[in-house]
Parts: C-alpha cells; structure tokens; sequence
C-alpha cells in the first residue's frame, strides 16, 4: 500500500503549479469577472490541459478522464485562480454526459473541441423551483412529429453565458432524459445570472419551444438520472480537490503574514492560540487531501462505487476549506480583511463550495443513508 502519487500523477501535479504560476498575475481581475477572461481562456487552451477531459480516442490525454488526475489540476489552479479551475472542470462536467453515452456524431462533432478548449461545454440541471431536489425540474422534452421539443428555463449555469452547447436534464414521459442543445439554436435565449459574493460565470437560460432532431438527446430516453450520476462519480470528488487547493493557498497566505508580523516580542506564528490555529489547519488539510486522493483513485475503476467516499470527501474538504479560510483571516487581522486582497477573495470563494454539486446537508443524508445500509 503507497500512498504516494505516482510518477505520473507527480508529473502532472509540476505541469499545472507551473501553469496555475503562470496565470497569477491574470487572477485578480478573473476572478472578479462573471464574463470568461479572455486572457485565462486562451492560456487555458494553450496549455492542453482540458485534453484531460475527454478520452484519447476524441482528442484526449488518457484513456478516459482520470478522476485523480482531474483531482490533482483542480488544486493546483484554484489556488490560484477559482475562474480557472471553474472553465478547467466545466469541460469535464459539461461533456462527460457525450462522453459516456453520446452517439458517435455528437461525440465526434464536440469532444474534440472541448479537448482543445475550443468551445465551452455547460451542464444544466438547476431551475428556480429545482435546486438540490432535482427531480422537481419542470422543463420538459417531448416528441411532436419528427422532431423532439424542448420547453423551460434553466438557471446559475456555469459558462451559461459563453457555452457552446448545453446538455439539458428534462422531463420526459414519467422520466428524465438528457438533450444537446448548441446555443445558437433558434429560441434559446440566455442572460446573466445575479453576481455572486464570489464572481462566477453563469447564465440562465430559457428554452422556448425549441425544435431539435430526433438525435439530439444523450442516452437513451429515461437515461438522464444515470447520467447525472455517472457525471458526479467523476467529478464530485474533483469540488474536494479544488477545496484543498483553496484551504492550502489560504494557509500559505497566514504562514507568510504570521511569520514575519511581530506582536508582544514575538511573530505571531509563535503566539499560543495563532499556532493553534496554524497546526490544527494544518493537520485538516493533510487529513482531508488523503481522503480526497483516496476516494479519486477508487473512482478510477469504479466511479458508482466510489461515490460514497466522493461524496464524503467533497464534505469534508468543503467544509474544512471554509473553517481554514475563515482562521486565516482571523489569524491575519485586519490585513485579512482587505478588499480584493487574495486572503479575502479565497474567503468569499471558499462559501459557495458547501451549496454547489450537494449542499453539505444534503451529502450528509446519502452519507448516513449509506452507513446505515453497510452495518450488519
Ligand atoms: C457557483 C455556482 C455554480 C453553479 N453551477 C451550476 C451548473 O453549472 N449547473 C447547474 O445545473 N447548477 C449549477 N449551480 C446550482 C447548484 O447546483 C445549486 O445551487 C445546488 O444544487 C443547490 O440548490 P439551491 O441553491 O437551489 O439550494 P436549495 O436546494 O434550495 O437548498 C438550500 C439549502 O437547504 C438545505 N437543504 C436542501 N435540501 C435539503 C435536505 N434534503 N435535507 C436537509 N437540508 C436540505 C441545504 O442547506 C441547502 O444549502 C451552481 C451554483 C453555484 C452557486
């Protein structure tokens, strides 16, 4: 039993710290933006590393997307940039559904271009009245003559305003299917979402009526839960990757300052309560980075059995993320709260990982539900 990254995977981990390096000076005003930063999409692309997302066979880097892999390029950049890691996993999240059960076409006709960032993929699931309870979605798809319908409204997608195409989860009969729809179709329409405490590129988006071919759904027709599924056992654990790269940066931040600033005789990261404080950070970190690497390697071969630790992982690492982000603000006094300082933008960005891809309470009752069922 190692656990120690393979070479392979410690290749990998230098490639994207080098490039997360390379697009510091970039982060500030992308993460500020709810527009795609242009600057970040094309050094993005220029770096190969969404290849990671789609098989070798489409264009990609491995066999299949990697979920340690992913895991490992989601620390790294956002501890950098959260509009990085953002565009880097929504590749993933928006075309793994193609990816897995989209029909030759539509796999040839996309996952090349997402492997080259060349067009911008979206998973659209939430609606105003559908957030955790995903089965209260009410846009529907139907078949009329030749042709399949698709009528509703989406809303807080990711990438929703610059997407190429979005795959769709709808009602269909007594199920749900998945359907790809290219934003350009006629009678799609999409706006702005409200700008977040942490800026995010998101739209929402309404379809009205709109005519697609018969072909356009992903899967089969009732196929869509399956989807939705074998998309989080990918990529659920890959919210806890990017948590650890975010409570690291934090920590890294409050080492620097604690260190250096010198209160009653001594630098601070010498002071009883402040080494608490760094230790116990510390020491979470390092506990939860095992879990996720952990729960990521077992996804590899089997995604719907990991999903269990996935989902514990994400928790853990969501939470933890948010408790270190908030000591390290304290531990930095009012140099903590300095607006647009990085300390104060991983603090707003930390917030919104305990609501998207399972609110933590939500996790929780699977979790449990879980226990439950494995003791004899
Ligand atoms: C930055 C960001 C990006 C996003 N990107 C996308 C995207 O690309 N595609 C997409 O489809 N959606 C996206 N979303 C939406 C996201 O998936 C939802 O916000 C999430 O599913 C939670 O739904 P909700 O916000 O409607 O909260 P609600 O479902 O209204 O829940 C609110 C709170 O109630 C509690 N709660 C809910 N259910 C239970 C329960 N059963 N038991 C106990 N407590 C419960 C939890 O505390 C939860 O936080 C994004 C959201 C954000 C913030």
């Amino acid at each position: 039993m190692s656990f120690e990254l393979e070479p392979a995977y410690l290749k990998l981990q230098h490639e994207a710290r080098v490039f997360a390096r390379s697009i510091e000076p970039l982060a500030k005003e992308a993460d500020e933006s709810s527009e795609v930063h242009p600057g970040v999409l094309a050094a993005l692309r220029k770096s190969g590393l969404c290849g990671l997302m789609v098989p070798a066979q489409h264009g990609g880097r491995s066999t299949r997307p990697d979920p340690l892999a992913i895991c490992l390029v989601r620390e790294a950049l956002m501890a950098t940039s959260s509009h990085a890691d953002s565009l880097f996993a929504l590749q993933g999240i928006g075309s793994y559904a193609i990816t897995v059960a989209g029909s030759p076409e539509q796999r040839a006709q996309w996952l090349p271009r997402i492997a080259r960032t060349e067009a911008l993929a979206a998973l659209a699931l939430t609606e105003d009245n559908a957030g955790s309870d995903l089965k209260a979605v009410a846009t529907e798809l139907r078949v009329s003559d030749d042709r399949l319908v698709l009528k509703g409204s989406k809303s807080f997608i990711s990438n929703g305003v610059s997407a190429a195409f979005f795959v769709v989860f709808a009602r269909e009969g007594s199920g749900y299917s998945m359907v790809l729809v290219p934003a350009a179709t006629p009678g799609v329409s999409v706006t702005p979402s409200p700008i977040l405490i942490a800026p995010h590129v998101l739209g929402e988006i309404r379809f009205d009526n709109v005519l697609l071919p018969p072909d356009a759904r992903v899967g089969k027709v009732g196929q869509g839960l399956e989807l939705v599924l074998a998309t989080l056992g990918i990529f659920r654990v890959s919210v806890a990757g990017a948590a650890v790269g975010l409570a690291q940066a934090a920590l890294e931040e409050a080492v620097r300052h604690t260190r250096t600033r010198v209160q009653f005789g001594r630098p601070l990261a010498q002071l009883g309560a402040v080494a608490e404080m760094l230790a116990d950070s510390h020491t979470e970190i390092e506990m939860v980075r095992l879990l996720t690497y952990r729960a990521a390697s077992r996804a590899i071969d089997d995604p719907a059995a990991a999903l269990h630790q996935s989902s514990m992982a994400k928790l853990a690492a969501s939470e933890i993320a948010s408790r270190v982000v908030d000591r390290c603000v304290q531990m930095m006094g009012r140099f903590g709260l300095i607006r647009h300082s990085k300390i104060e933008r991983l603090y707003r960005q930390a917030r919104a990982m305990r609501i998207y891809e399972g609110a933590s309470e939500v996790l929780r009752l699977g979790i449990a539900r879980e226990l439950v069922r494995q003791v004899p």
